[in-house]
């Protein structure tokens, strides 16, 4: 049985995890008016990631006999200096969602809820793969610098990128 606490941290990371969509969706907005169109892609392929994420949350608090509770968040950032700002961005806001996952998973060990640790494991995973993508990327464009040439090549790279759900049941 998952405490009323735990339950409500679940509803938050769930609500949080929206959050993340949009903020990366406000991202991919920002690389289309730069005509950073790999760019764009990439933050809306990384948007779908998130809803994922949310959804992945909602069907676990439903599955254990929760009641899922949507609610609005703040707005996100639309304006930005340049894309290494935005990346840079987007690795602050990954390692908030990493703190927020470890910090579920210190309340859902402190309450011996064994299950939802389980099911928190996929996300610590997954936030050492986000934040070494975003990290990645940060490193990239410093290098990059006024380089345009290499920017292009970067956004060609990024154009590429798909997002695929897992088909286990994850
Ligand atoms: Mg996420």
């Amino acid at each position: 049985m998952i405490s009323e606490q735990l339950m409500k941290v679940l509803n938050d990371q769930m609500n949080y995890e929206f959050y993340s969509a949009h903020v990366y969706l406000a991202m991919a907005g920002f690389c289309a008016s730069e005509d950073l169109d790999g760019f764009s892609n990439f933050f809306i392929v990384q948007a779908e990631e998130e809803r994922f994420h949310a959804m992945k949350i909602f069907n676990y608090i439903s599955e254990m006999g929760g009641r899922v509770n949507i609610s609005s968040f703040e707005y996100p950032e639309n304006e930005y200096e340049s894309i290494l700002d935005v990346f840079k961005k987007g690795l602050a806001h990954e390692k908030i969602v990493t703190q927020r996952i470890y910090d579920l998973t210190d309340l859902a060990t402190k309450e011996k809820e064994h299950a939802t640790i389980s099911f928190l494991k996929w996300f610590i995973d997954e936030q050492v793969e986000e934040e070494s993508t975003f990290g990645s990327l940060v490193k990239k464009l410093e290098r990059i610098s006024e380089n345009s040439n290499a920017l292009y090549m970067l956004d060609t790279e990024l154009s590429q990128r798909t997002f695929t759900p897992p088909t286990t049941k994850e």
